[in-house]
């Protein structure tokens, strides 16, 4: 029996993008969604986008970034709902709008956090905020209401996917964990070619679920 029947998974559109010089993607268009979790309990949201303000962002991905805000109210979402942040991975284009949400836990596995502090990791000013408050997980973790993050070890080591028991059957945020809906279907090779990462790949496979989401792709599976 679901237990999450009254959650609904709503996309956030949220940047699209130029893959930059020396990315396998060079030249094509990207996009960069985050996912909104809402219930009675409260709204979870999946990554935060691109954040503003970067120079070196704006220059090598030439974004056009919404507010993370304005995307929750034009999905008739109040920001104020929001009560709980999971990352995919702290990698600038989803954290960046983390700020936007003081005194929100934001849970990441603790090797996560632990890589976003090398420099070059990520946009440091992103990840460490005032009002940043971080609850550090080590592998799974069970949220509550048939809402799960799953440790998904690949594109970076502390990698998170989630499931949602929701109004649509299982539903999986696959973050990087599976590239695209070509990569889930077996059509496109693997993004990624760690042994970890083809892993966390068969692991989400194996649910079998309703619907998948893709942190960089405008297409869902199946
Ligand atoms: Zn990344
Ligand atoms: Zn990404």
């Amino acid at each position: 029996m679901s237990s999450g029947g009254e959650t609904r998974v709503i996309p956030l559109r949220l940047a699209a993008f130029a893959y930059p010089e020396g990315h396998p993607l060079a030249g094509q268009a990207g996009v960069v969604y985050a996912y909104a979790i809402v219930s009675g309990r409260g709204t979870i949201l999946y990554d935060t986008g691109i954040g503003f303000g970067n120079d070196w962002v704006d220059r090598t991905l030439r974004p056009n970034t919404r507010d993370v805000r304005e995307a929750l109210l034009e999905a008739g979402i109040s920001p104020s709902t929001v009560t709980r942040i999971v990352h995919s991975h702290l990698h600038f284009d989803h954290c960046g709008q983390d700020r936007s949400f003081p005194g929100v836990p934001i849970f990441v596995q603790r090797s996560e956090k632990k890589a976003a502090m090398e420099p070059g990791y990520t946009i440091n000013a992103w990840v460490d905020f005032p009002g940043a408050r971080y609850e550090l997980v080590d592998g799974d973790h069970d949220l509550g209401a048939g809402i799960w993050i799953l440790d998904t070890p690949g594109h970076t080591l502390g990698h998170q996917s989630m499931t949602i028991e929701s109004t649509e059957g299982l539903v999986v945020l696959a973050g990087h964990a599976i590239f695209s809906a070509a990569e889930y279907r077996g059509e496109a090779p693997p993004a990624e070619s760690s042994e970890p990462a083809r892993a966390s790949g068969e692991r989400l496979r194996a649910l079998h679920p309703a619907r998948v989401y893709f942190s960089h792709d405008d297409a869902t599976c199946p």
